[in-house]
């Protein structure tokens, strides 16, 4: 079967695959900050939110997907809580890496916090995390924007902010 170029809803699969490796990726940075105590787990998990409203309430409401089925159904939940925005404002947002370094710090803190522990005392299952964490936030993150949700984005053939963003650093 063809595959189309994009998708003007994103299926099902997409989105729970999608979501999965966040929850993988929140999951095990709560494994490595428990280690720290609840208060640590809290204040992670209220980072985590404030990166999901930064993002809904922000960006997806700008957003071709907003009321549709996006690759992480944050257009349809967006819908759910705001109005919607200025479509032609999308496009021409620019987005720096000081503006990106909060939604790479969802797993930088963990792994440097994992690295701490290991400091202080060696632990096989530590070590298993990080490792894990740093394959989940990389690699993970490129195979589901790459193959399951960029590349079949129709924002991306209007204009997409973070797309062009990462060309840039590839030329
Ligand atoms: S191209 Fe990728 S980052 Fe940009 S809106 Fe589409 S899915 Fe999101």
């Amino acid at each position: 079967m063809m595959e189309p170029d994009c998708y003007e809803q994103y299926p099902a699969t997409t989105v729970i695959a999608s979501n999965l490796l966040s929850v993988l990726i929140y999951g095990t940075g709560i494994s490595i900050l428990y280690r720290f105590g609840l208060i640590w787990v809290t204040g992670y998990v209220l980072f985590i939110l404030l990166l999901e409203f930064r993002l809904l309430r922000g960006h997806c409401v700008d957003c071709y997907y907003y009321g549709k089925t996006c690759a992480f159904g944050k257009g349809r939940l967006s819908s759910l809580f705001f109005s919607g925005g200025r479509p032609e404002q999308f496009s021409r947002m620019t987005i720096t890496w000081r503006e990106i370094l909060p939604d790479f710090l969802v797993f930088i803190i963990p792994v440097l916090a994992g690295i701490l522990l290991l400091i202080h005392e060696f632990d096989w299952i530590i070590l298993l995390l990080i490792i894990a964490l740093i394959l989940l936030g990389f690699l993970g993150n490129a195979l589901v924007r790459g193959h399951l949700a960029c590349r079949f984005c129709k924002q991306r053939e209007i204009g997409c902010p973070s797309v062009q963003l990462f060309d840039k650093t590839k030329q």
